[in-house]
């Protein structure tokens, strides 16, 4: 007798999809057994339904208007079962007191399990303390290669040596890669030139400026035998290097968002600072290939980004921030863009929204898969219901979305995380205190068939 079943759903993995009962014992998934063949104190009717492994999110910034509990509330009502916060330690900032303060916070707080990378926002000071914010169970650092005129760029000599000192710890860096200068040169040009930030945004986050920067930061990890990630990849251009960098095996890792699969500037731009995210989202042609990039495996993971920012319609484009809230929206756009149109199978969605995302951290069993023995994270989606996307119906402080009026077809039904109900049948039931801290391990993962020199 299991402390919960959930009954003749289609269990989801990469590899298969089957009709199956899971019987859940205390956290774990104890046996997953053919269809009615279990039985539970509590039962899940899950008939008609997809049985899909809780989303990992391995891009989230719990800083704006959405705190470490806001942000694993809505993320729970988006299917999300696990979040990856950004710990970003300001200039002057102690990243180790960051990354303790943020455990603390996320125990206390979250519905949801946990993990952290750093980031290191004066990286020539702050990579002192590494091999300590290794010991507390952070392995990977974002740096920026943008953003000059904010301060938060790290120059290459400074990457150079953070990356020389995160690969020699066995950890990932993970590059918020647009050639900054590039970029502050371009947006210089405009003010003088008086241009309309809004028309001209896209000129002031080129896809050559991320194409090259990738280059140059992937490079630069193989030369310090440093593992890469590059988040939110937004253009044709950057993944066509990403592409020849893959085919000669060395160590990168990328991921996009669905807004850059789901929405294009062209549909956006009406929305003036709203829809102002960086890297920005770009033209058609480049969504189309970013979804060739996820159907052929070029794309490793699939993070949200989820950076809600107070902003309105009106306010003035060039001084508004960069960011939107998109933790919640993440399954149910990836769904509908992909499965109900053809472009991705759901066993493709739970590889690239969890299995692989488990994998790269070093999660792996534990998170990412619906076997027995791992964590009961797991999300009961129905493929039936359709709903509209707005503002009115997201669980975020943000009180904009940029999918409002999106009809979508297939709703998050119920969420267990550690075997606890989050969502039941479509009402909120979590519970703050019981979210475990993740220690990550990212260098497991490129221990396996990567090149470094
Ligand atoms: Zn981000």
């Amino acid at each position: 007798m299991h402390d919960i079943v959930i009954k003749n759903g289609f269990v989801i993995r990469p590899e298969e999809t089957r009709v199956a009962d899971i019987g859940i014992t205390g956290e774990r998934i104890a046996e997953i057994g053919p269809a009615s063949s279990l039985s539970g104190k509590k039962t899940l009717d899950a008939e008609g339904m997809y049985v899909l492994p809780g989303v990992i999110d391995p891009h989230t910034h719990p800083v704006y208007l959405d705190s470490i509990q806001d942000l694993s509330k809505t993320a729970v009502w988006g299917g999300v079962t696990t979040v990856i916060h950004y710990a970003y330690a300001k200039p002057g900032q102690s990243q180790l007191e960051v990354i303790k303060k943020w455990k603390k916070e996320g125990q206390e707080t979250s519905f949801i399990d946990f993990a952290l990378h750093g980031g290191l926002f004066e990286a020539i000071k702050q990579i002192e303390e590494l091999p300590d914010c290794f010991k507390e169970g952070v392995s990977s650092y974002k740096m920026f290669m943008s953003y000059a005129k904010l301060g938060w760029m790290t120059d290459d000599y400074a990457l150079t040596k953070a990356m020389d000192v995160i690969g020699r710890l066995g950890g990932m860096a993970a590059l918020h890669a647009e050639n900054g200068m590039m970029i502050d040169y371009i947006q210089d040009k405009m003010i003088a030139e008086k241009a309309d930030m809004t028309k001209e945004f896209l000129t002031t986050s080129p896809a050559i400026a991320e194409a090259e920067a990738i280059f140059r930061a992937v490079y630069t990890g193989r030369l310090m035998h440093c593992p890469v990630y590059i988040p939110h990849i937004s253009s044709k251009e950057a993944m066509e290097v990403v592409s020849y960098l893959k085919s000669r095996s060395f160590p990168v890792v990328a991921e996009t968002c669905p807004q850059y699969l789901a929405q294009t500037w062209d549909e956006l731009v009406k929305l003036g600072p709203l829809g102002k995210v960086g890297p920005a989202i770009k033209h058609q042609e480049d969504q189309d290939y970013l979804w060739q990039s996820v159907q052929n495996g070029l794309i490793d993971t699939i993070g949200s980004d989820h950076a809600p920012k107070p902003k309105k319609l009106d306010d003035d484009f060039f001084t508004a921030p960069y960011g939107t809230p998109e933790v919640e929206t993440l399954l149910p756009n990836l769904w509908n863009e992909g499965v109900n149109r053809g472009r991705i199978t759901p066993n493709e969605v739970a590889r690239i929204t969890s299995e692989n995302t488990a994998k790269i951290m070093g999660l792996y069993p534990r998170k990412g898969r619906l076997a027995e023995g791992s964590d009961a994270d797991i999300v009961i989606f129905d493929p039936s219901k359709e709903w509209t996307i707005s503002r009115e119906n997201q669980h975020s402080n943000a009180d904009y979305t940029i999918f409002e009026g999106r009809k979508v077809l297939g709703k998050v039904s119920s969420v267990l995380s550690r075997g606890g109900l989050v969502i039941d049948n479509e009402r909120f039931a979590g519970e703050a205190g019981r979210a475990v801290f993740l220690p990550t391990d990212t260098g497991r993962y490129f221990r396996q068939g990567f090149v470094f020199s």
